[in-house]
């Protein structure tokens, strides 16, 4: 049996996607709280991620919060908005839509199609609490965040496979801690390499769907789309491409950019560079807010390298005990030096896997070091760990390869630090050679909204 095979045996349903060779789009059975799963199918070469981007979009929201909150509504037809018929529908929950009801419907026709529908007045004030709370959750999942709306935004997840997985893995596990932190809230995912992809792969996902379409095939997989999933493609410029024989994404992605262009001005090569799944947008979220960090303001200024090595180490190990000690993984590192004129200079460097350990923390502090043109003196050194990402499930030691072994090690050094305080422990290297600046004031900071 093959894994294909296997997965159907398991799982039962299958819903067969409009592209046929490459997306078998499986779906799996369950109630509301084991969500569907659908993926496309991929072999080894597949597993080629240049960046790793998620769009989620959490299903039907207003009305989903309504059924949340008041369970007399769960199960049926719910149109958020006004009770007049003056205003137009904001959200209609998915036992509406059969009833061809939709967002931004006039609420009089919504109600003549649909006339058993229960009319819930919105509560803005609840829909952005309940917003923070998923927002909270994708920040657990990537420091790069970019907000659409208060129930959508793109993550990139580029690095942090060692994490949380695999695509698929990394899909299931954002709806669950969705799922579990909304106390019953679904959203739906998509995960590819680009962010038009991603998000048609969610919109195509809905509701309570996840759909992984890895890049080589991403191609294939919009070519079979009508043109309305064009990004920018209103109903005149569908209208505009069905006149000109273009019906389909694929159709476009074979269209002569010269010609598109000629017809269409720039949102030709526009759509033409989407049809071909191409978009070099990056995820423009905030740069993580959760960081933590070690700072030593010395007594003496220093411009000796060995010395400002120390610091380093010592602010390294304070880090990499704090991480470790809230479960947390930086995907960033940094450098602080202050000179003798109060000049603040930083530099900061991307890891390529996450860490929370200490020999690594500080092996980047030291690359860093080389890349400041100061010479100091400086009167104060410092580094932090910042884009902080939390494991959802339990890490397994052996995704640290390497460094398995120094983790173990530091854990155990955690352990004597945290019984008999945080100086037993010293390496042979302080101690050969111990500090001649005595340190003035330490800062030590976790800027991560919770009490240490
Ligand atoms: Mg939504």
């Amino acid at each position: 049996m093959n894994r294909k095979q296997q997965y159907l045996a398991k799982h039962g349903r299958v819903r067969q996607s409009a592209t046929s060779y490459l997306s078998l789009i499986l779906k799996a059975g369950g109630d509301k709280s084991s969500p569907n799963v659908c993926g496309t199918m991929s072999t080894k070469q597949d597993s080629l991620w240049p960046r790793t981007i998620a769009h989620a979009d959490m299903d039907a929201f207003y009305a989903a919060v309504e059924q949340l909150d008041d369970p007399s509504l769960r199960g049926k037809p719910v149109l958020v908005g006004p009770r007049s018929n003056r205003g137009v529908v904001l959200t209609a929950s998915y036992e509406a839509r059969p009833y061809r009801v939709g967002s931004a419907m006039p609420m009089a026709k919504a109600r003549r199609l649909c006339p058993e529908a229960a009319i819930v007045p919105p509560r803005f004030d609840r829909y952005q609490e309940v917003s923070r709370t998923v927002m909270d959750v994708f920040a657990t999942f990537s420091p790069e965040v970019e907000a659409l709306s208060l129930d959508e935004a793109f993550l990139d997840m580029t690095g942090s496979e060692q994490l949380f997985g695999e695509p698929k893995a990394i899909g299931r596990q954002l709806k669950r801690a969705v799922y579990e932190a909304t106390g019953g809230l679904t959203a739906t995912v998509g995960l590819s390499s680009t962010k038009y992809v991603a998000k048609v792969a969610s919109a195509y996902g809905k509701p309570n769907g996840l759909t992984v379409v890895p890049p080589k095939q991403a191609k294939a997989w919009l070519a079979a789309l009508s043109v309305r999933w064009l990004w920018g493609a209103g109903p005149k410029m569908q209208r505009r491409l069905h006149d000109l024989g273009l019906r389909t994404i694929g159709d476009v992605a074979k269209a002569d950019p010269k010609f598109l262009y000629k017809e269409l001005g720039k949102a030709g090569p526009h759509f033409h560079a989407l049809a071909h799944a191409e978009d070099p947008r990056a995820v423009t979220g905030h740069q993580g807010g959760k960081s933590i960090g070690s700072e030593h303001t010395l007594s003496t200024d220093t411009a000796d390298t060995a010395e400002i090595k120390r610091h380093l180490r010592r602010s390294a190990e304070t880090i990499g005990r704090r991480l470790r000690k809230k479960g947390y993984f930086a995907l960033g590192v940094g450098v602080k030096l202050k000179t003798a004129d109060f000049q603040l200079l930083t530099r900061q460097r991307r890891l390529t896997e996450p860490t929370d350990v200490t020999e690594k923390i500080y092996s980047v502090g030291v690359e860093l070091l080389k890349v400041f043109d100061h010479q100091g003196p400086f009167r104060l050194v410092g580094m932090a760990a910042h884009a902080l990402v939390r494991s959802e499930e339990q890490t397994q030691l052996n995704l640290f390869g390497g460094s398995a072994r120094q983790r173990r090690l530091e854990a155990a050094i955690d352990d004597l630090s945290e019984r008999y305080g945080a100086n037993i422990v010293h390496r042979g290297n302080d101690l050969a050679r111990p500090s001649r600046a005595r340190l003035a004031a330490t800062l030590d900071f976790l800027d991560d909204d919770s009490v240490d």
